[in-house]
């Protein structure tokens, strides 16, 4: 076997820990945190859910999705962002200009701002996230 063909074997059948099912990532508050205001807001947020990070594996596949779900939903959320476009809110239908993203996976909806809310666009991006991951 080439070192080539290995390395890719390798790849294929090692998996990387994610989300919650890690140590929680620890950052140098002088260096990394102090020069990345996105990373140091992510960092404050995670440390509060520090509770959740895990380093114990999960004993069946459907409850490593559901952690990550979790994990998305928790710290990969940007609420009440202004669009460019007008759109619907996907609980209402009423008009709105303010989205919620999750940049790590591409994904936004719109929601008026009585439905901007972690109990809404966590469930929405849950459900998306669910029928991303059954397509593989
Ligand atoms: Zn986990
Ligand atoms: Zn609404």
């Amino acid at each position: 076997m080439t070192i080539a063909s290995r390395l890719r074997r390798e790849s294929e059948t090692t998996i990387t820990p994610t989300g919650y099912c890690r140590a929680l990532p620890i950052y140098n508050p002088k260096v990394e945190l102090a020069r990345m205001p996105e990373l140091r807001k992510w960092h404050t947020a995670a440390y509060a859910k520090r509770d959740n990070f895990h380093t114990c594996g999960h004993s069946s596949a459907a409850e490593a999705i559901a952690c990550y779900l979790r994990y998305v939903a928790d710290l990969c959320v940007k609420p009440d962002v202004k669009s460019d476009r007008d759109g619907c809110c996907l609980v209402c239908g009423r008009k709105s200009r303010r989205i919620a993203v999750a940049e790590v996976h591409s994904w936004f909806a719109f929601f008026c701002k009585d439905h901007m809310s972690s109990e809404f666009y966590g469930l929405a991006l849950k459900v998306w996230l669910f029928r991303e991951f059954s397509k593989r």
